[in-house]
């Protein structure tokens, strides 16, 4: 068990960041979350806000910060293609500036700092799994550069904040990631997906649905997060944190259809450009570094989550 610390969550009424603030008040911390609600939503923090030790700010983290804390962890950016790509410019500046302005926090109050970094990094990858090691394969003028390469560039500051500054910092890079709380309207395959199937209608599948991704489910990545917060100074990351076992679309859409009862169709949309063929990370360094890899079975994990979004539509 750690000890209490004073902890910023940045992202924090987002879908993963309320439910690493929940897990932090949990263990005893106290919660800043910061966030502009631009994809997060106060109804995922509803039930936090009554905690003495839990704090809400509305902020922008392209702007400055000035608070003290012991730890932060900087998830603020949107995470979904379609809200990303809404306002690439913004995206790019939550990515640097927001980097910058956390960095510039971190160093000033001596914190340690986590960054939630993406297999986006590795862009539509010529090498599979996916390795740390892995350079990757980005456009950098396409529609998901303003995410890719933010998160690249904020890579970039992390590490050299750690070799100018020895500012602590920790790179998580995760893999596509679901659960309950991701927003009904997010865009992303697995809401999506599981809202259509409640809602009767069409299940759009882009492409000829034999992309692939591998889904992680939301408790067994923040038990990544705190393992990897829990290493010694020397271990940095990056690290992969991600559930190696690949899905097409077309076999997730085939699970959820069947998961739900439901009797929408399938039906086919353009493939967007950039769009990743294929994807899966390989997690060697997780399993040896931090003694971690992924629990829940994408079975177990969408029964929660068509739980949440069945109870959702329902209110
Ligand atoms: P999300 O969209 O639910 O959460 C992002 C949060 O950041 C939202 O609450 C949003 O309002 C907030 N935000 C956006 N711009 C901001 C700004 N300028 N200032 C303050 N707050 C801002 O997405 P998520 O899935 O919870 O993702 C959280 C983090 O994890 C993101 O950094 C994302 O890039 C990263 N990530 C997520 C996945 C995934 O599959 N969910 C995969 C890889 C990386
Ligand atoms: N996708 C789909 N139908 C949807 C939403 C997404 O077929 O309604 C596909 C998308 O083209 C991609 C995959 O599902 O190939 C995962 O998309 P998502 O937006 O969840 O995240 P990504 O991994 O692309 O960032």
């Amino acid at each position: 068990m750690r000890l209490s610390r004073r902890i910023l969550v940045s992202g924090g009424a987002g879908f993963i960041g309320s439910h690493l603030c929940e897990k932090l008040l949990a263990e005893g911390h106290e919660v800043l979350c910061v966030d502009n609600y631009f994809t997060g939503w106060r109804r995922n923090i509803e039930h936090l806000v009554n905690t003495p030790r839990f704090e809400v700010m509305r902020h922008d983290v392209t702007f400055p910060l000035y608070v003290e804390v012991d730890d932060i962890y900087n998830l603020a950016c949107p995470a979904s293609p379609v809200h990303y790509q809404h306002d690439p410019v913004q995206t790019l500046k939550t990515s640097v500036h927001g980097a910058i302005n956390m960095l510039g926090l971190a160093k000033r109050t001596r914190a340690k700092i986590f960054q939630a970094s993406t297999s986006e990094v590795y862009g539509d990858p010529t090498v599979h799994p996916q390795p740390e090691s892995y350079w990757g394969h980005v456009n950098p003028l396409g529609i998901r550069a303003c995410y890719d390469e933010g998160k690249r560039a904020a890579e970039t500051l992390f590490f050299d904040y750690h070799r100018q500054h020895k500012v602590k910092i920790k790179v998580a890079r995760i893999f596509n990631t679901y659960g309950p709380r991701m927003h009904p309207s997010d865009g992303r395959v697995v809401s999506n997906f599981i809202v259509q199937a409640l809602s009767g209608n069409d299940i759009t599948i882009y492409g000829d649905g034999s992309q692939t991704r591998s889904f992680c489910y939301v408790t067994d990545l923040l038990d990544g997060f705190a393992r990897l917060m829990d290493t010694g100074d020397d271990f940095i990351g990056p690290v992969n944190l991600g559930n190696p076992v690949e899905f097409s679309m077309r076999e997730l859409a085939e699970m959820v259809i069947a998961m739900t009862d439901s009797k929408s169709k399938l039906i086919y949309l353009p493939l967007p450009a950039d769009d990743p063929r294929q994807r899966q990370p390989d997690i060697t360094l997780a399993r040896s570094a931090l003694g971690w890899e992924p629990k829940v079975a994408l079975a177990d994990g969408l029964k929660e989550t068509i739980g949440y979004f069945r109870s959702l539509l329902a209110a």
